[in-house]
This record gives C-alpha cells, sequence and structure tokens, in this order.
C-alpha cells in the first residue's frame, strides 16, 4: 500500500476556532505540531458564525463579570453543564478575546473605543464581541494567520478516517488527501480532536457539509466516552423559503437589534410562553419589553430573547396550531422596529443573504423563519482542566466536546469555548507528548487494515448508491428524533438506523480515487449513523424534558434527571451502550452565586 508517513507530537484534527486556537498553543508550548482538516484551511464551520463571542468584558455594563456569566451559562444549560468547564470558560473567555485582538482581530468598537458587545437570548448582559455579523470570518482569518506566521505545519482537504492506538493509548491517525485519494499516516503520541458537529444527520440544518460527526465516532471507536448527546441545539430562526436554502441561519443578532417574531394573525406570541424559571427577568408585556429595547439599564428582556431552545419550541408550537406562516414558519420582523440603515449597518450579511437568496428586503418586509438543527450540545467526555478524553493522548475541544453546555447552548458561548478550552487543550497534549519521546510506532498491519476498510466501497459491485442511504437517515432524524419526541418514534428510528447500518456495510462507489464525492460520503456515513444512533438511544433513555431535548410524553423536567448524565460508550457488538453517571458535585462557593439577585 502506499502511504505518506509524518511525525509530530501533536496532530491537531480539524482547522476551525478550535482546532487552531489549539494548534498554536501546542507549537507555543513546544511541540512539533500538525493541523489536518477537510476543506481548505480558512473555510472550517467556524467561519460562518455570525452573531458573536460571548466574554463579560463589562465594556457596556460594569455589573457584568464572570460570576454572572458563569450562572447564565449554567442557567442556559438547565444545569446539567460541567460546573468546571462553565466557571473556565466564563473567567477566561475576556482573555481570550483580548488576546485575539492583540494578534489582530478588528473588532466593533463603542463610542468611547472599547470592544462593542450586543445582546443575545439567555444573557444578563450585552456581552458579545462582534464584527458586523461576520464574527466567525474575523477569528479565523485571525487564527489562520497566526497558525502559518508560526510556520505550523497543516494538512488540507485530507480526512482522517480512524484514530490509531496502542495499549497504552493513542499512536497517531490515518487519513486520505481528498483530492488524490492518496493515503495519509501521522505517528503522534497526541491527539487533539476540534472536528466540530454532527449537524448532517438532519434533514434541515444551518451546518455545513463538514459536520458529519467525525469526531465523535473517532472518538468513540478509540474507547472514549461521549456525553450529553440527547441534546441537540435546535436554533428558532432558520429560512424556511425557498426550499433549496432551507436551515440556513437566520442570526439572533436580528432579534437582539430589535428584531421581533409574530404568527401569521400578527400577534407576538413569545408572550404566551415565558416559563417560570426565567419570569423574572423576562417582561411581560410589549410595553416593557420595548423599553428594554430603547434604555435595556435594569429592565426585563424581551421574550424573543429567551434561550433558544424556549424560542424554538414556542416557534414549532404555532405552526402546529396553524398560526404558521406559508411556509411552515413565523415572521421575524425588524423592518418596522429599526431603520434600513441601521438594519444595513448592523446586519449586512442577513440583508444579503435574503436579498440574493429569498428576494426578501428585510429592511422593507418580514423573514420567514423556523427551527434549524444548529448545535450539538453532546460530544467527547473530557476532563475540564485539560480537555483530555478517557483514552491517553486523546483530547478534545469546540463542539465535538461535551459538558460545557449542558443541555442547552447560549448563542456566543460556542466562539469563545473554542479559544478557552482550545487553548487548553493545546497546552495538555503538548505536555503529555513531551513525556512520550520515543514510546510509539505506527505497526504496519493497523496500517493496512485501515487502508483495506477506506477502499472497501470500491471492491463490491452492484451495492447500493450512498446519496440514498444519506436522504433515508436525514429523513430518519428530521421525523423521528427532532425537536420533539416520543418513545415510540425514537424506538422506529432505531430500527431504521440499525438497517441503515446493514445498507452501509453494503454500500459501492465507482470511478477512481482522485477527487470523488460519493466515496468521501462513503467514508462519512459510519460516523453519521453511530451519531445518530448515540442521539436516539440518549434520547429514549432520558424520560424527561430539558434544554434541547423535549419529550411529548414526558413534558416537564425531572428534579431525578437533572442530577444525572447520560454516557455513550462503544458495545461489543459494534454498537452504541448507554451508561448513568452523577453530575458532578458544585463547589458550595459557586452554588451561592445562585442565590445572589441580578443587579
Ligand atoms: C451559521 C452559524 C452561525 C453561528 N454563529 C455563532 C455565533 O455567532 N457565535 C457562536 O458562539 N457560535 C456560533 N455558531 C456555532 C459555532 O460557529 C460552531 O459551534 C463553532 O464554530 C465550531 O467550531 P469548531 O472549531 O469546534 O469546529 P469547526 O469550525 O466546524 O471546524 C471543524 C474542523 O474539523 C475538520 N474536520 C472534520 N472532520 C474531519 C476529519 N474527519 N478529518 C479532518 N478534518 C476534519 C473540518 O474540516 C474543520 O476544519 C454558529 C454556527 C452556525 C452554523
Amino acid at each position: 500500500m502506499e502511504l505518506e508517513k509524518h511525525e509530530y507530537d501533536v496532530v491537531v484534527v480539524g482547522a476551525g476556532g478550535a482546532g487552531l486556537r489549539a494548534a498554536i498553543e501546542a507549537h507555543d508550548s513546544g511541540a512539533r505540531t500538525a493541523v489536518v482538516c477537510k476543506s481548505l484551511l480558512g473555510k472550517a464551520h467556524t467561519v460562518m458564525a455570525e452573531g458573536g463571542i460571548a466574554a463579560a468584558m463589562a465594556n457596556l455594563y460594569p455589573e457584568d463579570n464572570w460570576r454572572v456569566h458563569f450562572r447564565d451559562t449554567m442557567r442556559g444549560g438547565k444545569m446539567l453543564n460541567h460546573w468546571r468547564m462553565a466557571q473556565l470558560h466564563a473567567q477566561e473567555a475576556p482573555d481570550r478575546v483580548r488576546e485575539l485582538e492583540d494578534w489582530g482581530a478588528l473588532f466593533d468598537r463603542t463610542p468611547d473605543g472599547l470592544i462593542s458587545q450586543r445582546d443575545f437570548g439567555g444573557h444578563r448582559y450585552a456581552r458579545l464581541a462582534h464584527v458586523g455579523d461576520r464574527t466567525g470570518l474575523e477569528l479565523i482569518r485571525t487564527l489562520q494567520q497566526r497558525t502559518v506566521a508560526l510556520g505550523i505545519d497543516v494538512y488540507m482537504e485530507c480526512t482522517v478516517t480512524r484514530l490509531l492506538t496502542d495499549e497504552d493509548g493513542i499512536i497517531g491517525a490515518f487519513g486520505y488527501w481528498r483530492e488524490s485519494g492518496r493515503f495519509v499516516a501521522w505517528q503522534a503520541p497526541s491527539v487533539v480532536l476540534a472536528t466540530g458537529g454532527i449537524g448532517k444527520s438532519y434533514k434541515v440544518t444551518s451546518n455545513s457539509w463538514e459536520y458529519t460527526g467525525d469526531g465523535h465516532s473517532l472518538a468513540l471507536q478509540a474507547g472514549a466516552t461521549l456525553v450529553n448527546m440527547e441534546f441537540v441545539q435546535f436554533h428558532p430562526t432558520g429560512m424556511v423559503w425557498p426550499p433549496s436554502v432551507r436551515g440556513i441561519l437566520v442570526t439572533e443578532s436580528v432579534r437582539g437589534d430589535g428584531g421581533i417574531l409574530k404568527n401569521s394573525a400578527g400577534n407576538r406570541f413569545m408572550f404566551d410562553y415565558i416559563p417560570d424559571f426565567f419570569r423574572k427577568e423576562t417582561a411581560e408585556t410589549e410595553a416593557e419589553a420595548d423599553r428594554w429595547y430603547d434604555d435595556k439599564k435594569n429592565n426585563r428582556r424581551p421574550p424573543e430573547l429567551l434561550p433558544r431552545d424556549e424560542v424554538a419550541r414556542a416557534i414549532n408550537s404555532e405552526v402546529k396550531a396553524g398560526r404558521g406562516t406559508p411556509h411552515g414558519g413565523v415572521y421575524l420582523d425588524i423592518a418596522s422596529r429599526r431603520s434600513p440603515e441601521y438594519i444595513r449597518k448592523r446586519l449586512p450579511s442577513m440583508y444579503h443573504q435574503f436579498r440574493e437568496l429569498a428576494e426578501v428586503d428585510i429592511t422593507a418586509e418580514p423573514m420567514e423563519v423556523g427551527p434549524t438543527c444548529h448545535y450539538v450540545m453532546g460530544g467527547v467526555e473530557v476532563d475540564p482542566d485539560t480537555e483530555a478524553a478517557r483514552v491517553p493522548g486523546l483530547y478534545a475541544a469546540g463542539e465535538v466536546a461535551g459538558g460545557m453546555h449542558g443541555s442547552n447552548r447560549l448563542g456566543g458561548n460556542s466562539l469563545s469555548d473554542l479559544l478557552v478550552f482550545g487553548r487548553r487543550a493545546g497546552q495538555a497534549a503538548a505536555e503529555h507528548a513531551h513525556g512520550c519521546a520515543g514510546r510509539i510506532e505506527l505497526p504496519d498491519d493497523a496500517l493496512a487494515e485501515a487502508g483495506r476498510a477506506a477502499l472497501a466501497p470500491f471492491e463490491r459491485e452492484g451495492g447500493e448508491n450512498p446519496y440514498t442511504v444519506q436522504h433515508d437517515l436525514q429523513q430518519t432524524m428530521h421525523d423521528l428524533v427532532g425537536i420533539i419526541r416520543t418513545a415510540p418514534e425514537m424506538e422506529l428510528a432505531l430500527e431504521r438506523i440499525a438497517a441503515l447500518k446493514e445498507r452501509v456495510a453494503n454500500l459501492s462507489v465507482e470511478g477512481h480515487r482522485q477527487y470523488n464525492p460519493g466515496w468521501h460520503l462513503a467514508l462519512d456515513l459510519p460516523h453519521m449513523l453511530i451519531v445518530s444512533e448515540c442521539i436516539a438511544r440518549a434520547a429514549l433513555e432520558r424520560e424527561e424534558s430539558r434544554g434541547g431535548h423535549t419529550r411529548d410524553d414526558f413534558p416537564g423536567p425531572d428534579p431525578g434527571w437533572g442530577k444525572t448524565n447520560l454516557i455513550c460508550s462503544s458495545a461489543s457488538d459494534g454498537g452504541v451502550a448507554i451508561g448513568h453517571q452523577p453530575l458532578p458535585q458544585m463547589p458550595a462557593e459557586l452554588a451561592e452565586i445562585f442565590e445572589e439577585t441580578p443587579s
């Protein structure tokens, strides 16, 4: 087998915000570091992030601080977050944003010249540092420039298909160049997974083609565990029309900047859906909500800015009750509330997105929006301080890691998560590698087996086309494990996933190894199926509704379930096993923060 081999201390899989931040830190800690990514450098999913980076910098509200950010994050996650991750995130995010600025990121400014911060759902104070509605682009541009300047090796358009392990842990990774189809292996005692999310398992999603859950599945197969997989975030506002763009994100900044939600009868329906948990802080009348937009200080927030799970469920209920728009969404109106100049300045991407894709002028008419699969809270179970998974030498950061966001992520908390935990993962991975000098070697038989598995779809004749299987999986997850779930539907989903697994074992692809998208999909599909099985099994097990997991047959949160995490591991039959694990105990000094009255 023709194979290119390389040797590093740390290999980072993924070149989004988490991967690049991890690689920079590993390099600065003295490790020989490489980054591998499926797409071109600079094209990772992070580039799509619009609204901003959440960090309690107190630039607009001096009352803001890490304790309030910590409390907002835990409450947004319905207290299922790993408290230590939420604490580190809230404490370290401001430094990570300032560091990004030192490295050349140009944020929007306040009139006083400070980094400007905008409002987002679930955050008590305006705290999202932003660059118009193109924050992810600036974040990636900055990190990418630094990665290149430091001389870190980047393997782009290269897919990792397998992690390599021996009895002591990680020894490297195996993959192929997408353009030529040739194989490549990296020998390394530390691998950082930063592969992002899983949205492509669903039919309607804001996620890009890269989100096939590779890192989740690679980790599970290498012996690591996944946590919180039942929690999938359906962002309340994706485009619903025309069909070709269904699911594309409409940033929460539209609501943060004054946009309101209305049903087909013209009613501002979110006032009917304020949960008790948030009632003290949420406006209950239009006049009260409008006062917040005019003078935010100490006023109760409009209900459109409740956490995403609450807003998505409310939209779903309105549409189900027959009060939706002609294309099955609701109206998001900023045109009647802000001037065209304001909208074009604050939301330039949204303005162009609707003009070009839907022929709608958002400065003059409302948008039609509905929920779209957006983010997975579940991911690799890691140590909060080092991001180490249960397999020695394996680390995970960013969307592929679990625990930080509990059952529901607040907007803006992902970009800060990438920077805080990417840095920590890079540092710990480098330290681990220094202790492993000369220990590892890639065995030929493992490499040959990885190559054989990758080429198997070419060997089978007359098998099924991968695109049909992908379509059926996306439909199954959309119909049966979506925003509202029931036991019979999820049992049916698991039956269908089992049948799809058999079909995947019989896939065949035609043509050559040179850029062959059908082959790429055939290699992605097993990951998508494993991840989908984890979501469906964990969702069936959790008999309550909480955050990004709503059960029609168990409508409310259950205090017992509020103390338990579900852990997915690889079962001996190749499937997924589910275990229960008590939540880590929060120290008293942090628990006290929830007793403090918000100022
Ligand atoms: C439209 C949109 C807007 C958003 N806006 C915001 C926002 O304003 N604020 C916020 O906080 N969050 C936002 N999010 C969420 C946030 O953007 C993501 O959660 C975050 O960017 C994920 O970053 P990451 O570094 O974990 O992964 P990514 O940026 O997705 O990077 C994953 C990397 O892994 C690589 N990869 C994957 N599999 C493999 C493999 N097998 N082999 C090699 N490489 C692989 C990919 O090529 C890519 O380089 C938004 C999400 C979307 C979809």
